[in-house]
């Protein structure tokens, strides 16, 4: 039998908690990450929802480092503040990231009146229902970047290479489909380094 995967859940700040249960649904080994040293015995992460300015002051100039590295070699997936810090352009106001995905991204994008809402959205071809709180815009997508799921016309999940992000919530809806599609890259990522 194969062994379960070990999927980090970055645990410093924000809805991290949610992403463990539903990881751990799907037969994931998962590891609240508090510490960077923790990225070096794990085969993907997940950066949860919160707010991505403290996850910035959390970390500090080392521990963003360490992410980057790790988010340039391992599969990575992003919510909301998380999609966010992955972000190579990021907008309202600009600040720093791990520029893993070719993407431009406008934070708290729907403005206040409409700042958290539940939306029908398709993931691929099907309905999905996606919980948005506060979310990003993804403004502008490389050449690269492939656009997973949309809401209306914008693109609000996305995948480059191993790293993924979503501007919504996927762990606070019931439905399992896109972390499913995170562990399935991190599957995918493990048969490659083997080839
Ligand atoms: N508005 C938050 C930010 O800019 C993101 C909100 C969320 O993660 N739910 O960082």
């Amino acid at each position: 039998m194969a062994t379960a995967k070990k999927i980090g859940v970055l645990a410093l700040q924000g809805d991290f908690d949610a992403h463990r249960k539903r990881l751990e649904e799907l037969g994931a080994e998962v590891v609240l990450v508090k510490k960077p040293e923790q990225l070096e015995a794990i085969d993907g992460l997940v950066i949860p929802g919160g707010e991505s300015s403290a996850f910035l002051k959390l970390l500090g100039e080392p521990g963003l480092e360490k992410l980057k590295r790790f988010s340039h070699r391992k599969p990575t997936f992003g919510t909301c503040a998380g999609a966010i810090l992955l972000a190579q352009e990021i907008e309202n106001p600009t600040q720093a990231g791990l520029g893993a995905l070719d993407i431009r991204i406008r934070r708290n994008a729907y403005g206040r009146q409409v700042d958290s809402s539940i939306r029908q959205g398709n993931f691929g071809a099907a309905p999905m229902e996606m919980v948005f709180i506060r979310a990003p815009k993804i403004e502008r997508v490389g050449p690269e970047v492939e656009v997973l799921a949309t809401a209306g016309s914008d693109p609000v999940a996305v995948r480059q290479g191993r790293v993924m992000a979503a501007t919504f919530h996927p762990e606070l809806s019931p439905d399992q489909r896109v972390h499913q599609a995170f562990l399935d890259l991190v599957e995918a990522g493990e048969r490659e380094a083997r080839a």
